[in-house]
């Protein structure tokens, strides 16, 4: 059973009360928080409430599989009247007066909310070091990062200060701290998920999903947050009922693209290979194939999302929300110093090349491109899921690298999304799950791609590695 089903039966069974497993949440975070920096912002009062509601529920046998189960929220998730501030100055202080989406589904179903998690400010980072509060650490190896955006949220799972936890993916900011962290993380189809109520940064790409201990739990997470919502145009009808996995891959066809191997590290290349070769004993059968369009993905990738942030970061000037500066001479100087105090050096950064791309005579060289460069990868990956059912690939080129060093080495910073963004220029579902160490013993992590809306044949790949390989995610207890 995974970690969610074996909670819940116990709360089922009456072993525990969800108020007295909250208790136990709130001390272990207490206890690790301040070294791991993976919330900013806890609502033990309100857990305790929620906790408490949710017995009631599971009482009347009402319950879901959530239904009591502490969880956390990436802070760019709309929570009514607690904070959300995308870690960012500009938001200081700000409070939303309605949920996500995501956050009504789970709340419905007695969910127990821990607290928001840390993450690169606006979501705009591989390493989580640019959020305001200042870095999570990694709790497998507190030297280095969490992985970004969505850093916290890994933390907060990986030391088991939360069950499971929410993130948003724009290029990879599930599945690349997921990796980093050595746990599960699961960017489903663009649009399978609502994102209303999801602070924008690309909103082409944006996607909402699950951080977990395992395969199972994330699907069990995407059953309760997806489907159609009338206030998200985008988003989109997914298959009825429940996503049953039976990890079984026989006569699956497996694309193993060498574009995704370029320039990795030749440990995590290892593993793959010895993960892709688990598949093949099971009688899947793999297949060698090139996806040439790939090599343009990440300037595409950073062409299109800063120039979607230009536009959406266009809202915050002091008059709507959160922050304002102090001394202006009058509203002109007024938004011009709350956005230079209020956005830190990389979302100011990615504004000005964003609005760089969009601006006449530049338009057609830069955005326009990547736009149809953007058509050429889809139909690429159209291809290749025409015959294959799924992809394997590395989550990241690189293991969670120290901390402070991607401010000497940007350019890294921005190379380590090669894998995961692809994935959101295509708006395919993807998971990222471990599948070995390096040599300091740091997480590896492996994606399985499937095509648009195929959500469950990603999830029930994947589970099969688990439980062939063996891995159970650790909690990681004592944090070094
Ligand atoms: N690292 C990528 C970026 O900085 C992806 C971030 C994300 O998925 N939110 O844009």
């Amino acid at each position: 059973m995974s970690r969610i089903q074996q909670l819940s039966s116990a709360l089922r069974d009456k072993k525990i009360s969800s108020e007295e497993l909250t208790i136990e949440y709130v001390k272990r975070t207490e206890r690790l928080n301040p070294v791991l920096n993976a919330y900013v912002c806890t609502t033990f009062a309100e857990a305790i409430d929620n906790a408490r509601a949710a017995d009631k529920l599971i009482a009347k046998g009402e319950g879901t599989l959530l239904t009591g189960i502490p969880m956390a929220l990436k802070d760019n998730i709309a929570t009514d009247g607690l904070p959300t501030t995308c870690c960012s100055k500009i938001l200081q202080g700000y409070r939303p007066y309605y949920d996500a989406a995501v956050w009504q589904k789970l709340k419905s179903q007695g969910a127990v909310l821990m607290g928001k998690t840390n993450m690169d400010e606006f979501a705009m980072g591989s390493t989580s070091e640019t959020s305001v509060y200042g870095a999570p650490l990694n709790p497998v190896n507190t030297a280095h990062v969490t992985g970004g955006s969505s850093g916290g949220s890994a933390a907060a799972v990986k030391a088991d200060m939360a069950v499971y936890a929410l993130g948003s993916d724009t290029g990879g900011s599930i599945r690349q701290p997921a990796a980093f962290c050595g746990a599960v993380g699961f960017k489903p189809t663009y649009g399978a998920v609502s994102r209303y109520g999801l602070i924008a940064y690309g909103s082409s790409l944006d996607q909402i999903g699950p951080l977990t201990s395992s395969v199972q739990d994330a699907a069990i997470v995407y059953d309760a947050i997806r489907g159609k919502d009338v206030r998200d145009q985008t988003s989109l009808c997914t298959p009825q009922g429940e996503t049953k996995l039976t990890g079984d891959v026989k006569g699956l066809k497996i694309g193993v693209a060498d574009e995704f191997f370029e320039g990795i590290n030749p440990e995590i290349k290892s593993a793959i290979d010895a993960a892709i070769c688990l598949y093949e004993r099971a009688g899947a059968q793999v297949k060698r194939i090139s996806i040439p369009a790939l090599k343009s993905a990440l300037p595409v990738y950073y062409i299109i999302a800063c120039a979607e942030a230009s536009s959406n970061l266009g809202r915050y000037d002091g008059i709507r929300y959160g922050f304002r500066a102090k001394d202006y001479a009058d509203i002109d100087d007024m938004v011009v110093k709350t956005r230079t105090q209020g956005f830190g050096r990389e979302v100011k950064k990615r504004i000005m090349l964003g609005t760089y791309v969009l601006s006449s005579g530049y338009f057609d060289a830069y955005y326009k491109k990547a736009c149809l460069i953007r058509q050429q990868i889809i139909s690429e990956f159209k291809n290749v899921f025409s015959d294959c059912d799924i992809l394997i690939a590395p989550a990241a080129p690189v293991t969670a690298f120290t901390l402070g060093y991607s401010g000497g080495n940007p350019i890294e910073m921005y190379l380590s999304d090669v894998c995961t963004v692809p994935v959101n220029i295509a708006g395919l579902p993807a998971v990222s799950l471990p599948c070995g160490k390096d040599k300091q013993g740091l997480p590896i992590g492996m994606q399985v791609i499937a095509d648009r809306l195929c959500d469950g044949t990603a999830l029930s790949a994947a589970l099969f590695f688990e439980k062939e390989a063996g891995i159970v995610i650790e909690n990681q207890g004592d944090i070094k």
